[in-house]
């Protein structure tokens, strides 16, 4: 039978709508939603070829475990699974307390799955470790939101590309990484020519080249830029007084602090021309701007500062709810935002909830009929596995993410989970790195297979229905928490109250009611007007009747005062330093045609044709002056490993920096990916860590 089912992309945070096409319960096609308003029926090389990801050879569909750390993995049933996990676990939070046990989760997995896990750590085992992948992509967002806006609430919308007058993309490859925002992008300048696009990024990307003015500055550096642009923009009178004046605090103190950022110091920190910086400062200053920025702020041990300094332009140009401004900060994953909505990482709570408020801790025990949540703040992604490592934590739960191909520095990450006395992964897929190191696996359903919500970049939250019928043994993720945490209770001697989940909606429905009087106040929504009304963005509620499509167009932001709160940063250099030893700047990315570790791209012939293996691209002057030439191996290194690919030449490339796409790991090539050399230091507010750029030397591997 024939059957087309509405679904979103499972790939980036645009969100984009399909329409599943499927045919005796198996997936055959993919198109996009033509109303769905992310894309309008557009897809991707990505998106376009989902359908081509569902098969089941790369899918686990049994559960499997094995009893002893090195035997091996036989299949096995879900109750001897699930037992085995529930004993194991009951066994050591008795024996070593709550905190020796840590979930480490997923932007991939819908908000349902998300606030099952939260509520069973938290909740139930009473730990705040979980954390999740998001960790690694948007934290630094979410704390540069908080730090100036009072709210990890993205004020802007996909349609303010069609009204803004300057374009200010920051740390994005969105050709690339956000390929359909992209596409909006170049039919907003087709329309307007006089849209001015301004690129902020070491590389010359296909973004970059796109732009009307590429600053390419040296890694690192753009709090220093953003201050550089807020002095010109100071000296040449384009600050909006009154906005400054009645609607934030602090300006007094960054106006002494960017003071010191003259156009002189700045294109010196940075790299590139004076009359740059200035063109970049007036064509901001005379608005409306909108930023649009991602991984190049995020993943850096200054992410916090680096997006706080960028949003304070728009506040103190009043750059801010109205249409085509405002800071835009494009998620990486297709649910970290929803993940983010219900608390599922180790420093927050349920409905955009600080973990350090004890009112909000006391909110959140109520809501879920717990005596309390825990004070003691979780360990964090980096974190996590380091205590992993070391024996403090002791049992470690993974879920849809594949860790020993994503964290940085990867062989402390592997020496982890080799020195874990327990590994559960649950995921949908068995060809990761991850894989190698479960003790147990359990399967859980993917793309087309689940029921849920997922939220966008623009707050814009798609309810999914499943196209066809869970294959194998495999189980919805929210399914297997569920059932995992009511043999838990048994074993912990507790009532067997908390998870009475039989579907979906239930839990959305409680996590509807966590976020009333919230910023993101959603106890307007529910399955029904999604599916009726489609795609609703929050908040959403009895005051607010549809959704907002931007946030503070009336100057009141979620401060005690009302007030938005300009941010102090100074620049300060990346964790590594280039030097004699290690000359050349190593940064990483993403490719248009592959997602994460390739788990699903991976296994799509055509989305090679792009880019089919994974190189290094070098500058010609770099290449030339080792007698390197297009296509020799090279050996990358510095102290965390080594990786050795080919050499390729780029222009997109400056001199002394280099580039390998994140994408490969060690199922993919002999080695473990770039991110094997990455440093695990992170932001001291977000705890993100800095995995886009290290410094490395390079040699040539001569053949025998
Ligand atoms: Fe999927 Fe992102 Fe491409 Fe849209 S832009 S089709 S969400 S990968």
């Amino acid at each position: 039978m024939l059957k087309e089912t509405r679904s979103t992309c499972c790939y980036c945070g645009v969100g984009c709508g399909v329409i599943i096409t499927s045919e005796d319960d198996r997936i055959t096609g993919v198109r996009g939603d033509p109303d769905h308003p992310a894309n309008f029926g557009r897809l991707c090389t990505k998106g376009s070829t989902l359908h081509l990801t569902a098969k089941l050879d790369t899918r686990v569909l049994q559960p499997e475990m094995r009893t002893s750390r090195h035997s091996p993995r036989q299949p096995t049933d879900w109750d001897t699974a699930l037992d085995h996990v529930a004993d194991r676990f009951a066994e050591t939070i008795r024996e070593h307390g709550p905190n020796s046990v840590a979930f480490y989760i997923s932007g991939q997995l819908l908000t349902e799955d998300y606030y099952v896990f939260n509520k069973l750590a938290k909740g139930l085992i009473g730990t705040n470790n979980v954390d999740t992948n998001s960790r690694l992509c948007m934290s630094s967002a979410v704390s540069g939101y908080k730090l100036t806006l009072g709210a990890d609430a993205p004020p802007a919308c996909y349609e303010d590309i069609d009204h803004t007058a300057c374009l200010f993309i920051a740390g994005s490859n969105t050709a690339y990484a956000h390929p359909i925002i992209f596409r909006r992008i170049e039919d907003a300048k087709a329309r307007n020519p006089d849209m001015k696009i301004v690129v902020v990024d070491p590389r010359r990307t296909d973004t970059a080249t796109f732009a009307d003015l590429h600053l390419a500055i040296q890694p690192g550096t753009d709090v220093a830029l953003f201050n550089g642009m807020l002095h010109i923009m100071l000296w040449e009178g384009m600050l909006d007084q009154a906005f400054i004046r009645e609607h934030t605090n602090g300006f007094d103190a960054l106006k002494e602090t960017v003071r010191e950022y003259t156009p002189k110091m700045v294109a010196d920190i940075c790299g590139i021309r004076e009359a740059d910086l200035v063109t970049a400062a007036k064509w901001f200053g005379s608005g409306p701007s909108l930023s649009m920025y991602c991984m190049g702020l995020n993943q850096s041990i200054h992410g916090s500062d680096k997006n706080a300094a960028l949003i304070n332009l728009h506040l103190a140009t009043g750059q801010i709810g109205k249409p085509g401004a405002g800071p835009f900060s494009l998620t990486g994953q297709p649910n970290a935002m929803g993940g983010r909505e219900v608390g599922g990482m180790a420093n927050l709570l349920s409905g955009h909830r600080d973990l350090d408020n004890p009112e909000h801790r006391a909110e959140v025990a109520a809501l879920w009929g717990v005596e309390d949540v825990p004070a003691t703040p979780g360990k964090t992604a980096v974190e996590m596995f380091d205590a992993l490592k070391s024996g403090e934590i002791k049992a470690i739960w993974i879920a849809c993410t594949n860790p020993a191909h994503s964290m940085p520095d990867l062989n402390q990450v592997r020496a982890a989970l080799e020195n874990a006395e327990l590994v559960v992964l649950q995921d949908a897929y068995g060809n990761t790195d991850t894989n190698i190191y479960a003790d147990v696996v359990l399967p859980a359903t993917s793309w087309g297979e689940k029921e849920g919500t997922v939220t966008n970049s623009e707050r814009r939250i798609t309810h999914i229905t499943p196209a066809v019928a869970k294959p194998g043994a495999a189980r919805h993720d929210w399914e297997i928490v569920v059932d995992f945490a009511q043999r838990l209770e048994q074993r912990l001697g507790k009532a067997n109250t908390l998870f009475n989940y039989l579907v979906p909606e239930t839990i959305f429905n409680e996590h509807r009611e966590s976020t009333r009087g919230r910023d993101l106040d959603i106890t307007g929504l529910s399955y029904q007007i999604l599916d009726t009304q489609g795609p609703q963005q929050w908040p959403l509620n009895e005051k607010v009747s549809t959704g907002l499509q931007r946030l503070y167009s009336d100057g009141i932001f979620p401060k005690p005062d009302g007030r938005a709160q300009f941010h102090i940063a100074h620049y300060k250099p990346t964790a590594d330093k280039t030097d004699a030893r290690q000359p050349l700047h190593l940064l990483t990315g993403r490719l248009r045609d592959q997602w994460h570790g390739m788990s699903r791209t991976g296994t799509v012939a055509q989305l090679f044709n792009h880019v089919d293996e994974p190189v290094i691209s070098l500058n010609q002057q770099d290449m030339e002056r080792r007698q390197i030439k297009p296509g020799d191996l090279v050996k990358v290194s510095n102290k965390r490993g080594s990786l050795t690919l080919r050499a390729q030449p780029s222009d997109e490339i400056q001199p002394a920096q280099s580039f390998i796409p994140m994408h490969w790991g060690s199922q993919f090539m002999s080695g473990l990916g770039c991110n094997a050399l990455m440093p695990s230091a992170f932001d001291k507010i977000s705890r993100q860590p800095e995995l886009k750029h290290t410094a490395v030397k390079l040699e040539k591997v001569e053949l025998a």
